[in-house]
Order: C-alpha cells, then sequence, then structure tokens
C-alpha cells in the first residue's frame, strides 16, 4: 500500500502540532506507524490522501451512526447555511431540537447545549456541586470523561481512595476532591459511601465504560451505585456521550431503567458536529445561569449549524429506530470473527454492546475493570491492527478503544472484512 502522501503530511504536521495531531489516539502512539491522513468520506469508507480505501469502523469515535455524509443531514446543514451560522442570539434552531429532544428522552426535563462531552460534564459537575453544596466528586477506574481536570485522575496508591493526577498539569489539590472508585465492585462503593458519602456531590459514570475497552457492567452494580447516591443525596450523572442516541434512543437509562439526575451527551448528538449537552431534571437545570447562580456560558453554543446536524440526525433515528438491526448485524459480525480468530495462536474474544464491539487479546474473560485487560493487548492489537490496515479496513486506532457499526455497513462490507479477517489472522498465526 502506497502512503507516501500520509507520511510527508505526518512530517509537515508534526512541526505544527503536538505530535503532529490535535487529538492523541490520531497520531497512532497506541499501534505504531503513520496516521493515514484522510482526504474524504462516505457512508462506510474513508479515502485517504493516497487514494486508498477503507472501511471504517471508527466512525469519528461513535457519532456517525448513519455512516459519513448521510444525505439528511448533509441537506440539513446546507439548508442551515444558506441562513447565517452563528447569531450569539436567540434563535429557533435550538428550541426545536430541545423540544424533540425532551420528548424522546425520559429523564430530560431541560437541556443546555455546549461545544463538546467535556464541556458538558464539566458543566454537569458544576451544577451538581451547586446544587448540594458538597464538593467531592466520584469517578470510576477506567472511565473517560473528557479532559476536565478534577476527572483526570486515577486510583492513589497509597490512600486507597483519594485520587492522584493523571496529566500534568492537573494539581494535587484538584485531583484531591475526586474520590475513586472501581468498577464492577458493590463493596468497594458500600465502603467509600460509607466514608465519604455526606460530602459527596455526585458520582458520575459511563453506564457503558467505552473508553477503555468495552468494560461490561452488571446490572446489579449500577443499580447498587443508584441506591447508595439516593441513600447519601449525592446526584448520579450519567455520562452518555458514547451510548446516548448509541444504544437507544434514550440511552442506557432507558435500558438499565435507572433515572439518573443529570445526563451528558457529546458525539451522537451532535450527527458529526462539534455538540455537547447537559440536562436532567428541571430542579437542577433551573440552577444554571441566567435562571440560577450556576454560571455556564458559550459563545458558540446551540450553532445553528450544528444543532440542524444534531436535529436531522435525532429526526432520523426516531423514524428509522435503527437500534435492533445493528444490534443483531454486530452481534453476527463478532460471531463470525471469533470463529476465524480461532486461526490466532493466542486466545481472543470479541466484546460487544448494541452496535459497539471491542476486540480483547490473550484471553477469553469477560472484561470489566481496567486491571482486568491483558498487558498483551496493546502489542498485539497493534499487529492486528495493522494487518488490517494493510487489507483496508480502518478499526480504532488503539487496542484501548471500541469500533462501531453504522447503518452505512452493508452486509458486503463486513463479508470484505471477514475475508480480511482469515488472512490477517492466518498471517498471525504463523509468526
Ligand atoms: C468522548 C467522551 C467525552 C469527551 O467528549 P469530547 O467531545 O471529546 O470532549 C466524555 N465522556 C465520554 C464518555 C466520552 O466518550
Amino acid at each position: 500500500m502506497n502512503t507516501k502522501n500520509s507520511e510527508a503530511l505526518f512530517e509537515r504536521a508534526k512541526k505544527v502540532a503536538p505530535g503532529g495531531v490535535h487529538s492523541p489516539v490520531r497520531g497512532f502512539r497506541g499501534v505504531g506507524g503513520t496516521p493515514v491522513f484522510i482526504d474524504s468520506a462516505k457512508g462506510s469508507r474513508l479515502k485517504d490522501v493516497d487514494g486508498n480505501e477503507y472501511i471504517d469502523f471508527c466512525m469519528s469515535w461513535g457519532p456517525l451512526l448513519f455512516g459519513h455524509q448521510d444525505p439528511e443531514i448533509g441537506e440539513a446543514v446546507k439548508t442551515a447555511l444558506t441562513r447565517g451560522w452563528s447569531y450569539g442570539a436567540a434563535e429557533r434552531y435550538s428550541l426545536e431540537f430541545a423540544e424533540d429532544l425532551i420528548q424522546a428522552v425520559p429523564s430530560l426535563e431541560q437541556i443546555r447545549f455546549v461545544n463538546s462531552g467535556t464541556e458538558a460534564v464539566m458543566s454537569a459537575l458544576r451544577v451538581a456541586r451547586g446544587f448540594t453544596r458538597r464538593d467531592m466528586v466520584l469517578k470510576f477506574d477506567g472511565c473517560y470523561h473528557g479532559h476536565v481536570d478534577s476527572l483526570l485522575v486515577r486510583a492513589g496508591s497509597g490512600l486507597a481512595e483519594m485520587a492522584s493526577p493523571d496529566s500534568a498539569g492537573v494539581s494535587a489539590k484538584t485531583a484531591s476532591e475526586t474520590l475513586v472508585c472501581p468498577l464492577d465492585d458493590e463493596a468497594a462503593l458500600e465502603a467509600m459511601f460509607t466514608a465519604h458519602g455526606k460530602d459527596i456531590a455526585c458520582a458520575i459514570i459511563e453506564p457503558l465504560p467505552a473508553n477503555n475497552g468495552l468494560l461490561l457492567q452488571r446490572d446489579a452494580f449500577l443499580q447498587k451505585l443508584a441506591a447508595l447516591c439516593k441513600q447519601h443525596g449525592a446526584l448520579l450523572i450519567f455520562d452518555e456521550v458514547i451510548s446516548g442516541f448509541r444504544v437507544a434512543l434514550g440511552g442506557m437509562a432507558e435500558i438499565t431503567k435507572i433515572k439518573p439526575d443529570l445526563v451528558t451527551y457529546g458525539k451522537i448528538i451532535g450527527g458529526g458536529f462539534p455538540v455537547g449537552a447537559y440536562g436532567g431534571r428541571k430542579e437542577l437545570m433551573s440552577q444554571v445561569a441566567p435562571a440560577g447562580p450556576v454560571y455556564q456560558a458559550g459563545t458558540l453554543s446551540a450553532n445553528p449549524v450544528a444543532m440542524s446536524a444534531g436535529h436531522a440526525m435525532l429526526k432520523k433515528i426516531i423514524r428509522e429506530n435503527p437500534y435492533a438491526a445493528l444490534e443483531k448485524t454486530n452481534q453476527w459480525f463478532g460471531g463470525e470473527m471469533a470463529k476465524l480468530a480461532e486461526a490466532l495462536p493466542f486466545k481472543s474474544h470479541i466484546q460487544s454492546f448494541g452496535s459497539i464491539f471491542w476486540m480483547v487479546c490473550n484471553t477469553q474473560e469477560t472484561i470489566r475493570r481496567i486491571e482486568q485487560i491483558p498487558a498483551a493487548q496493546k502489542p498485539l492489537y497493534a499487529k492486528m491492527f495493522h494487518g488490517f490496515l494493510d487489507q483496508g479496513v480502518y478499526f480504532a486506532p488503539s487496542g484501548y478503544e471500541v469500533g462501531f457499526l453504522s447503518t452505512a455497513h452493508t452486509r458486503n462490507d463486513l463479508e470484505r472484512v471477514l475475508e480480511a479477517a482469515k488472512k490477517v489472522f492466518q498471517e498471525m498465526g504463523k509468526h
């Protein structure tokens, strides 16, 4: 495969941006090699600057439920553009979108649009602290909530529950306002709430953790978390930036029947445009400025072009209800991949949920916590990734990231991927 142009662009990019990219995983550090530079995309396909085509399972990290350049979303965006693209004033695009979202998702009574998932999370934490007048936030090891300082932390080594910074530039003081619990462990949760319950403003969790592989949680664990929050007067925030509109219209809240106090959204809610949102009970959302004392603002928030894209996406989801068909396809695809993977010289399996999948190397154990991920995941996945890339299949460039199916992936696409898998796995089996 010729990647000359990508290589040249990467050399230039490294001069003007840290690591040559504007978000870390794009830099291929997790798999090695030179990132392919994308020139265009349509449906299930990416095309790079050397003219190579790939069947894409990254799908912009989840937003593209209907594939690249969905025509309905494209039309909505083009129409919006003819009217102007930013007003900095009240407009009807966000109103109409908000009305339909609130009607679609039972736990939403009010919503505020922002520009990214990170902003949504940051703002939801502020609402929780403002409302409860408590300072501590509980998060779970293995969940990602964007690059909010107080959540870029991991479990500390000394005092079990005290968090330590997980990035340079996050102060120990900021980290000290975050508590960290393991996933999948009711006893640890119980102990945490017994020790700190009265200080916890909120617990935030990805109800379907999908940023360190796909860490499938037992229903009993999520139910226990909801019960403990209620018992101790802490708010429960579901971070549904990935799972929202991906696994069901009402996200994991609908599937688990748990009613979170606040929900954060990103990714799909913008249909591929930069949109985030947070929302929940009116009692909580009425704390937000200008209605209440919790300040939060955004110059480009509720951008009419992005609102039109998100709204078109929502309308299409409601009309087509794609979830059952996507899940069925994902189950079939995962099953076929697992059969072919028997040719590999190590154990492996696929964990999946809805239209999300994750290829796990070197174990057949169900992974629910980050420390269960085998150390060999990174090098083995990297090999697999490059094998597939050479065959024209683009999986996420990191063994800790999941894959996404879209409605644009045809049976024919998936059969081509299975053909590629046969070759890649057999080749890896020889070494
Ligand atoms: C992607 C993600 C975020 C951050 O969203 P950005 O738009 O990248 O800021 C937050 N939470 C979860 C669960 C995510 O997957």
